[in-house]
């Protein structure tokens, strides 16, 4: 029988239990979660006190911050709450057990015994241990436990990191491991890899090793950890949080309680001395310097009045804080507009100032340890790196990093400075190829069993736009975008603004897309790989022409936005959207005028424009009536309106794809991934689902609507919200004339009740109300007050 998890129950509610449990529900599977009874409630009958512990445990993830650990709410109805008294039969359902109770053996043990007793004999059972191996943790079970069992590593937060460690015992059935890393990737959003059974398993162990390798070096040469984080943060290829900012957020109690354990259990790692705390990490233990979650660790941050931070930083010496200064050199200077961190990284290391020097011993550090080890670990080198990049948030991992300043190179200079080059590195140099992965088709990773090239499964690796623009696909470009030809007949319209923001230049580029999309091609995609799809209006900009009065300027602007988004919605080829992280404003509209939208689940949707005292004005208003007019069952012309109004008047934005479905900002047709590596690879396959419809006619593009709206009783109505809001003090003066403002668009401004509006009749109200706006110093407020802090002005 095919493995199938359509039910599951997770043993555990703390942090990482309700995560896992919040993770299944987000994939729409109905799971358990189980905790203790607390001591006080063992007499009592009462389920509610008996259930205690997992529903705080549930309770934590839905309100999780910043973000809940839901992907909508309505995925919470997915999880039942129970305890491990009343409720262990409900395990006789779940085709998956994950136990995530606390990292002990017995406590552990004690649970599989009980598991054991009422499981299925072929549901697959699995432990989120960060450290006790699996040939412990099954001992004592029987055959068919044995054979289901293998340990699931999630990493904190579930919903966040993307790293699935899926570490099987000496009697795994493989097929439970390939199972699990297909639904881990398909159903549950993470990349899986598979380790061996040694302690940390791949992340852990490396991550670990590094943070301890940095922190020596910064003690025997004298780096504030500051400056550390400084040149090891984005310059290299990692999070801005880098090395100690990083450890500050994962908990130093945590990292030394990881350190420890591999100090412990490798006897025979060659670099064990490092993973050796130095004398103040204990001590910094002792004083519950543990980091964010303590207020103080490497950093102490602060917010002083007038809400400027204050982050000082821990002199290891004195065991006092100084204040944190950013670190300048010339090198990282040299690197800042390098977008490729590949490229960044080459350039750092050869560099021979005090930035240059810790890149080249901390990156060496990094890429011998994994050469060292990495056989022991798993089984290739692409596990490694997939890790790193997907546990840790680097852009890229140690083998690919080998590969691109060449092997060769490396180990000369390892050598050079009398360091022992790893035997792996001369097993590839010795093999003719001479690096981890070959660039000849099919691309080949090295695997350490067969000490030998295996190639990638076709299919498997993502669309790269490095890739599309490597081979020469670059259509046309400018400062702001790009337009790309990804092959079978599907361009893709690429921002590159700051935050992606739209600004004329992107604009222009978006309306000629969908010429070039019909004359070249048959469909068109509009994505990019940033971090946000689009911020939305390039504030700056219009800021800058409202202080010079220049109405019919902005005004123009506005109307080409909104042609603009006409085109895409009336355009010959099917047009895809494929969000990811932001899109706001005017990001939110590209995406609700485009055909069709791809969606990283991980996005975050809004019309956001009051915010900043202004009304959607690209067509937003417009299509947020159209889709708010469509199946809502209390119809008339004042529902839709006024469903859009709650939604806009407060710049909802959503936390997840699946909520902005919710909002409508997405049509339910609209289709998620998961893996947003995936993202462009998945949109362009729509597209081209798209076109093939289309060429057998059954595609067309939409009618364009007409609008049946209130007029302006409809708007008075709308207003007086606003004004409640403003009696409960819960809205200032300004909101109160934003609100109106955008209720006189969403009502159809003075029209008859009844009396039929196009679009354009829309588009101009928005646009109207748009000018009027931006001419109020209140607004210009706003605006200044997002551009300098980033956070919006409630004047
Ligand atoms: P936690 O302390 O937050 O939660 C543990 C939960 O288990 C508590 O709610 C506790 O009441 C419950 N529990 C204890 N004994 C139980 C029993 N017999 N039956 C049912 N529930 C019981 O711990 P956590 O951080 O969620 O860690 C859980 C597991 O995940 C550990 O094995 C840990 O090593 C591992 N892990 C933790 C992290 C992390 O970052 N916190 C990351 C990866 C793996």
């Amino acid at each position: 029988m095919p493995y199938e998890i359509r039910r599951a129950a997770v043993i555990g509610a703390g942090t990482m239990g309700a995560g896992i449990a919040a993770q299944i529900a987000n994939a729409g599977i109905p799971v358990d979660l189980l905790d203790i009874v607390p001591d006080d409630a063992k007499a009592s009958t009462d389920r509610a006190a008996r259930d205690r512990v997992a529903q705080s445990g549930l309770d934590r993830a839905i309100k999780m911050k910043p973000v809940s650990a839901f992907y909508a709410p309505a995925d919470a109805r997915l999880v039942t709450i129970g305890n491990i008294e009343d409720d262990m039969g409900r395990l006789a359902q779940a085709d998956w057990i994950v136990e995530a109770v606390f990292e002990r053996l017995d406590v552990k043990h004690a649970t599989y015994e009980r598991v054991e007793a009422v499981r299925r004999p072929d549901s697959i059972v699995s432990s989120n241990t960060s450290g006790i191996p699996a040939r412990l943790l099954t001992e004592g079970r029987s055959e068919s436990f044995r054979r289901h069992f293998l340990i699931t590593h999630f990493f904190n937060p579930v919903r966040f990191l993307k790293l699935l460690e899926l570490v099987p015992g000496a009697e795994t059935e493989p097929e439970v491991v390939t199972y699990l890393g297909q639904f881990g990737t398909a159903r549950l959003g993470k990349g899986t890899v598979v380790c061996k059974d040694t302690p940390g398993f791949i992340g852990n162990r490396i991550a670990n090793y590094g943070f301890l390798a940095t922190l020596r070096r910064a003690l025997a040469e004298g780096y504030g950890f500051d400056e550390v984080d400084a040149i090891l943060g984005e310059p290299m290829g990692r999070p801005r949080s880098a090395i100690f900012g990083t450890a500050d957020i994962a908990g130093i109690d945590i990292l030394v309680d990881v350190a420890n354990g591999l100090y412990r259990n490798l006897p025979d790692d060659p670099f064990r001395e490092t993973f050796k705390l130095p004398d103040f990490v204990r001590a910094m233990i002792a004083n519950k310097w543990l980091g964010n979650k303590t207020g103080q660790g490497f950093y102490i941050r602060e917010k002083q009045q007038g809400g400027k931070r204050k982050i000082s930083v821990l002199d290891p010496a004195t065991m006092t804080y100084r204040e944190s200064e950013r670190a300048q050199f010339a090198s990282l200077n040299a690197v800042k507009e390098i977008a490729d961190p590949l490229e960044r990284v080459k350039i750092l290391i050869n560099e021979t100032d005090r930035a240059g020097r810790l890149a080249w011993e901390t990156t060496a550090d990094n890429l011998v340890y994994a050469a060292t080890i990495g056989p022991d670990i798993t089984d290739d080198v692409q596990s490694i790196d997939d890790a790193i990049r997907w546990g840790f948030n680097y852009e890229v991992g140690p083998f690919q990093t080998w590969d691109y300043l060449g092997v060769e190179a490396v180990a000369r200079r390892l050598e050079a400075e009398g360091r022992a080059v790893p035997a792996l590195a001369r097993q590839v140099l010795g093999n003719g190829q001479g690096r981890f992965y070959t660039t000849t088709a099919p691309k080949s990773y090295y695997d350490f069993r067969r000490a030998a090239y295996v190639a990638l499964p076709a299919g498997s690796e993502p669309l790269r736009l490095a890739a599309v623009r490597a081979g020469n696909k670059v259509i046309k470009e400018n400062k702001s975008a790009s337009l790309l030809d990804l092959g079978d007949g599907v361009l893709l319209l690429e921002f590159h603004t700051k935050l992606n923001s739209l600004n004329d230049e992107l604009i222009r580029a978006l309306r000629e897309s969908v010429d070039d999309a019909k004359s070249r091609g048959r469909a068109l995609v509009i994505g990019n790989e940033a971090a946000d799809y689009s911020a939305g209006a390039d504030l700056a900009q219009l800021l800058l022409a409202a202080k010079m009065r220049q109405w019919s300027i902005i005004d123009r602007v506005t109307r080409a936005f909104q042609d603009a988004n006409l085109a895409l919605k009336y355009a010959d080829v099917p047009v895809v959207a494929a969000p990811a992280g932001r899109a706001l404003g005017g990001g939110c509209e590209i995406i609700m005028h485009s055909q069709h939208a791809r969606a990283a689940i991980e996005s975050y949707i809004g019309l956001v424009e009051t915010g900043v005292g202004l009304i959607p004005a690209g067509g937003g208003c417009k299509e947020m009536l159209t889709r708010w007019s469509q199946g809502t069952p209390d119809k008339g012309p004042f529902a839709s309106a006024r469903h859009v109004f709650e939604i806009v008047a407060v710049a909802t934005v959503s936390t997840s794809a699946r909520q902005a479905q919710g909002y409508r900002f997405l049509r339910k047709t609209d289709r998620m991934t998961f893996d947003r590596e995936r993202l462009l690879s998945d949109a362009k396959a729509d597209a081209i689902e798209l076109a093939d419809k289309a060429a057998r006619g059954e595609w067309k593009k939409p009618e364009p609507p007409t609008f049946l709206l209130g007029g302006a009783g409809a708007r008075l109505v709308l207003r007086q919200q606003a004004e409640n809001l403003q009696l409960a003090g819960l809205a200032s003066e300004h909101d109160v004339v934003v609100a109106d403002h955008l209720a006189r668009v969403l009502t159809g401004g003075d029209c008859r009740p009844g009396q039929p509006l196009t679009e354009q009749d829309i588009l101009d109200l928005e646009r109207e109300a748009f000018v009027s706006l931006i001419g109020t110093a209140k607004t210009q407020e706003r605006i200044q007050y997002t551009l300098s802090t980033g956070q919006p002005l409630r004047n």
